[in-house]
């Protein structure tokens, strides 16, 4: 065999460098520096190196293994069997190679699963007789950190699964990956970008760091969901993937249903194209498709190497990032008044729209990024349908590149900017600033609060304009009349507005609180807050402590959330919408004869894991809190409870052992009322 020359073996070294800090920054610490389609060229050039010179293929070369574990504060834990990682294809030609391979092994086409590739971590759930006793990420592939209190507060997953006449081995390694969905990155950014913290860039990184935090509370408050596609050993009867993930399911299992069983592989092409063509509409985030041998026998005789199955493959779309040129940076007034540096770009197509404005967020991010006019960015959609830079193309900077300066006047009104000390966002304080209106207006009949879609940004200004509205109170009290004056508004398409703001105006409770703009409450806080006070009335006369008892939100926010709704400002507002005739509705889904009661489980309660006792609790419509408060229903304590049943002593709240607290949730009408 030829010897490789020396500029192969120098390349392919300094390769597999690159490739063990890429995975360093990506596995251990989140944080990776390149994307993941440049990580996978270099990936590809070393494999091609290593095919062409194979005396280079080191045993511990990244193409022969599976991610990285670093020194972590978790336990390690050894996998039963190896969880590796999938073999990819980037072309249409190399699928084919990939079922051509399959044919030559198996002398048949065999039937393939399509499922979706999900951006997320793999986790490997133990059961021992149905019992969930231990969760572990992926790791190095051999060891995965152990992460079971973090797995048991992710919704959905079971604790436990029925085994009687199953056929299930005693004890079972379930896989699949944990997410994070795209609403619960884009809020979760929202709020890292109101305190200045560095923004996680996309779904996957802020899965990993969700899930593995060294206080489950933490986990619990990040909106991590899960999917699950294996099973090790599979269950007696079960000879097929589809059948696998069926029996998953029937078991409590989230599976996603997402999944095309392809005779002979036929129509792989078209499924593959129309994924990638559907793919910004799902609420979570994908990479690819995954091509499973639907047959666990096959599977069996494929077998695998070091790295990943040979039964199957990972078609990854192509990367949704594209390059463009900053035009300039406009600085846009929020509804708070924050001034947020908008790039507006010369328009490009990314992920099915174009995309013309990117915010940057403040001006540290635009230094931060080095961000200028006339630089070429590359852009691409984050975890929402919200486009970011991701990076500047520096080496392509014109010499008239211009350098951002925050502005130090409101662009709107003329009235001074201000960047307070300690503070990374600059706002116009001007309260009659019209562009803070105006984004107060757009943010109350958006989507996900009021949803009036035909008030647009044009529609609003000029009715600023004229003076016929100030406040979102207003809006309710337009005439089909006064909408007819407005340019291009026929009197059908008045009327139609009247009635659109009309139908509105019995809003779920959720939709009104997003709808407020509260400081920091984005749509999955307002419906936490909707769902644990039930009525607007109930959450206005709640103190600080109540609202920080609430899983998911922290003093902070609770704060944040007191001080808005006792300001004068806030009560005239929410008198003139009463006034007009706005009344939110509580929320049926939270409905329950614990509705506004609030229960803290500390310590082990025999017969229940923590997040079944919570779970009991939500269910029957109370609030499962982390924290004691004066304002605590009753605290249920079990074995080894600490400081938190010391707490309820001190404050004189109720405090129930396990066996009280069965007979509560047996006779829910008696429950908290009997207190
Ligand atoms: P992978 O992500 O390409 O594929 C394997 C993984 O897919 C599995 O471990 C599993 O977690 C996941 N998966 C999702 N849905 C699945 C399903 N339905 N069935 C089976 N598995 C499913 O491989 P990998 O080894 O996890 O990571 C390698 C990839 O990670 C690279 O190709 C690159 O894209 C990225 N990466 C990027 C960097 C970087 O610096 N940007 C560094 C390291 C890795």
């Amino acid at each position: 065999m030829a010897s490789p020359p020396r500029e192969a073996r120098a390349r392919a070294a300094q390769l597999r460098e690159e490739l063990a800090r890429h995975n360093y920054l990506y596995y251990v610490l989140d944080a990776p520096a390149v994307t993941d389609a440049e990580y996978d060229l270099l990936m590809r050039e070393l494999l091609e190196l290593e095919e062409r010179f194979p005396t280079l293929r080191t045993k511990d070369s990244p193409t022969q293994r599976v991610g990285a574990v670093g020194t972590t504060p978790f336990r390690k834990v050894r996998h039963r069997t190896p969880m590796r990682s999938l073999q990819n294809a980037v072309s249409e030609a190399e699928v084919q190679q990939f079922r051509r391979r399959l044919e030559v092994a198996l002398g048949q086409a065999p039937d393939l699963l399509a499922e979706l590739k999900m951006d997320g971590l793999a986790v490997s759930l133990t059961y021992n007789l149905g019992e969930l006793v231990q969760a572990a990420t992926r790791g190095d592939g051999e060891t995965g950190e152990e992460i079971t209190a973090n797995v048991r507060t992710i919704p959905g997953i079971p604790v436990r699964f029925e085994v009687e006449s199953d056929g299930v081995a005693e004890r079972l390694e379930i896989r699949g990956e944990v997410y994070m969905p795209k609403a619960v990155l884009a809020e979760l950014n929202r709020g890292r970008s109101a305190q200045g913290l560095e923004l996680h860039s996309n779904c996957r990184n802020a899965a990993a760091g969700s899930l593995r935090q060294l206080d489950p509370e933490v986990t619990r408050a990040r909106g991590l969901a899960a999917y699950f596609y294996a099973c090790d050993p599979p269950p007696s009867g079960v000879v097929t993937q589809h059948q696998l993930l069926d029996w998953l399911e029937a078991r409590g299992f989230p599976v996603n249903a997402n999944r095309q069983l392809l005779a002979g592989g036929e129509g792989v092409m078209e499924l593959l194209a129309s994924w990638q063509g559907r793919r910004a509409e799902l609420p979570y985030e994908i990479d690819g498709v995954v091509l499973k041998v639907d047959s666990l026998q096959w599977q069996g005789e494929l077998g695998s190497d070091s790295r990943a199955p040979r039964w199957a493959v990972a078609y990854k779309f192509p990367p949704e990032e594209r390059e463009t040129r900053v035009l300039t940076i406009e600085v846009s007034i929020g509804r708070t008044g924050a001034a947020t540096p908008v790039a507006v770009l010369e328009p490009v197509e990314v992920a099915g729209s174009t995309v013309s404005h990117v915010t940057l967020h403040n001006e540290d991010q635009v230094r931060r990024k080095d961000v200028r006019v006339g630089d070429t960015v590359v852009v691409r959609k984050a975890g929402d349908v919200i486009p970011e830079v991701v990076r500047v193309e520096l080496e392509r900077r014109p010499p008239d590149s211009q350098r951002f300066e925050m502005p130090t006047s409101c662009p709107a009104c003329g009235a001074p900017l201000v960047r307070e000390a300690g503070e990374v966002v600059t706002r116009c304080l001007n309260p009659l600033c019209p562009a803070q209106r105006l984004a107060t207006l757009l943010h109350f009949v958006s989507r996900d609060a009021l949803n009036i879609d035909r008030l647009g940004p044009a529609i609003l200004q000029e009715l600023l304009g004229r003076g016929l509205i100030s406040s979102p109170a207003d809006l309710f009290r337009l005439t089909p009349e006064q909408l007819q004056e407005l340019p291009g508004l026929a009197r059908k398409s008045a009327r139609q507005l009247t009635d659109a703001l009309n139908a509105r105006r019995r809003p779920k409770l959720g939709a009104f609180l997003y709808a407020l703009g509260i400081p920091h409450v984005g749509r999955r806080t307002a419906e936490l807050l909707a769902e644990h006070f039930g009525t607007l009335p109930r959450l206005v006369a709640a103190g600080p402590d109540e609202l920080a008892a609430i899983s998911g939100v922290g003093p902070v926010l609770a704060a944040a959330i007191t001080s808005y709704l006792s300001s004068d400002g806030t009560r005239t507002l929410l008198a003139q919408l009463a006034e007009v005739g706005v009344d939110p509705q509580a929320e049926s889904s939270g409905g329950g004869p614990w509705r506004g009661r609030t229960v803290v489980v500390t310590g082990t309660l025999p017969g229940f894991t923590r997040a079944e006792a919570e779970g009991a609790i939500r269910g029957l419509g109370g609030s499962a809190a982390s924290s004691v408060s004066r304002k605590t229903t009753a605290v249920v304590a079990g074995e080894g409870a600490g400081s938190k049943l010391a707490a309820a002593q001190r404050l004189g709240v109720p405090v129930l052992d396990a066996g009280q607290f069965r007979r509560w949730l047996d006779h829910p009408e008696e429950g908290p009322e009997s207190l």
